[in-house]
């Protein structure tokens, strides 16, 4: 399954979030990330 690249960063006080690089939300953890991208964006891998 393709997954968009999450853009990973940091907070002043060291905590991962992953962004995600088409709508700008914001998670704390990879996996809330994917479920975003296969909910919000699944639409995108589907035709491929
Ligand atoms: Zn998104």
């Amino acid at each position: 399954m393709a997954v968009l690249k999450a853009i990973k960063f940091k907070d002043r006080d060291g905590e991962l979030y992953f962004r995600c690089p088409r709508c700008g939300m914001v998670f704390r953890k990879s996996k809330d990330y994917v479920r975003h991208i296969n909910k919000a964006h699944g639409h995108l891998f589907r035709k491929a």
